[in-house]
């Protein structure tokens, strides 16, 4: 088996790997651990997106793959270490979703505090409600950004526009960086820095032990009464919990969520309640062009291992290690 294909993806790029190499399309293999390790005994590469969870012990049970395509850029479903100590190569179109989740990180900034779907709501109910949907400006405000990497960087190019002023946490950029330096931003040495000075606050840092629920509540507490939060990054990154205490106290303005801890979340917890809350499901990366670059970027790198050719869009290595 070339390729196994463990979640339900259907593209003109699959269909062309199709063609060339024997693909193995399982959908719903994700699931299935155990079904899903007796797959990988056999097969020479997988693609996934974010469902399919590769563990150690999982790709220790795959002694012929040499490649993972991944579907989008949060490694955080792949164990990245195990895969380079087996000599596998891991495979992200990094560059492909950028732009698309940045452009809704501002969509979502502005329907926030333009209050846009409380608008819509109300008015296709009948009301001309004004006054409850009055808003705010971002110009001459202060947002905060945590993780500058990518997508952070994005937003901030799109945030100088509106006027924002920025300041920017992010533990590995350095105060004489290019990219820092070009933003115009401060930047903070804490994320508590951070988030006392911002009217809003937008989180672009990958999951990781040290970003799991870096918003918690000591942090929805540090930030300014009547401040924003917005969320495109990954779920992880929040304590879920702490932030409805937040917003139900009245101390945030309002948030705006796009990925959740469990996805999609199997309990309603409270936030669907709330008319300051904005929910979307994981869509920072769902545009055509998105899609199509990251679909084109993952079939071109694995028909390359499969040929025999280094990859391009590597994390690892470029070329199998096994
Ligand atoms: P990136 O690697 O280019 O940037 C991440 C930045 O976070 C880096 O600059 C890094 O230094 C910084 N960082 C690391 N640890 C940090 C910490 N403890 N505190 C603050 N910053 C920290 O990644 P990117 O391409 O900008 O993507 C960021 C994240 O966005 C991804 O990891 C992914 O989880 C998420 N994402 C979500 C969607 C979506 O559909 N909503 C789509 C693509 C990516």
């Amino acid at each position: 088996m070339d390729i196994l294909i463990s979640e339900e993806l259907a593209t003109a790029a699959v269909d062309r790997l199709t063609e060339k190499f024997v693909v193995v399309r399982d959908g719903s293999l994700w699931k299935d651990p155990a079904h899903l390790g007796r797959a990988l005994g056999d097969a020479r590469t997988i693609m996934i997106r974010n469902q399919t969870q590769l563990t150690a012990d999982l790709l220790a049970a795959a002694p012929k793959l040499i490649g993972i395509g991944r579907l989008g850029v949060g490694l955080d479903n792949i164990d990245v270490q195990a895969a380079s100590r087996l000599g596998i190569v891991v495979i992200a179109p990094l560059d492909a979703n950028a732009t698309s989740v940045a452009e809704l990180t501002i969509g979502l900034l502005l329907a926030l505090v333009r209050k846009i779907p409380r608008a819509d709501r109300s008015t296709k109910a009948g009301d001309w409600d004004r006054k409850g949907c009055m808003g705010v400006e971002l110009a001459d405000k202060t947002l905060a950004i945590c993780g500058f990497g990518r997508i952070g960087r994005l937003v901030a190019a799109r945030a100088r526009a509106f006027g924002l002023r920025l300041v920017i946490f992010d533990p590995f950029m350095k105060a004489d960086s290019p990219a820092l330096l070009e933003s115009g931003a401060t930047l903070t040495k804490t994320l508590q820095e951070a988030l006392i000075e911002a009217d809003f606050v937008t989180t672009h840092s990958p999951l990781t032990a040290e970003t799991h629920q870096m918003f918690n509540a000591q942090s929805f507490g540090a930030m300014k009464a009547g401040a924003f939060f917005i969320n495109t990054s990954r779920g992880g990154v929040v304590d879920e919990a702490a932030l409805l205490d937040a917003l139900g106290r009245g101390h945030l303005g309002g948030a705006a969520l796009d990925v959740r801890q469990i996805e999609p979340p199997t309990l309603r917890v409270g936030f669907e309640n709330l008319d300051n809350v904005i929910l979307t499901p994981h869509l920072g990366a769902a545009t055509i062009e998105a899609q199509t670059r990251t679909f084109e970027t993952v079939a071109t790198d694995l028909d390359r291992l499969l040929s025999g050719k280094p990859a391009v869009n590597y994390v690892n290595f470029a070329s199998p290690r096994r």
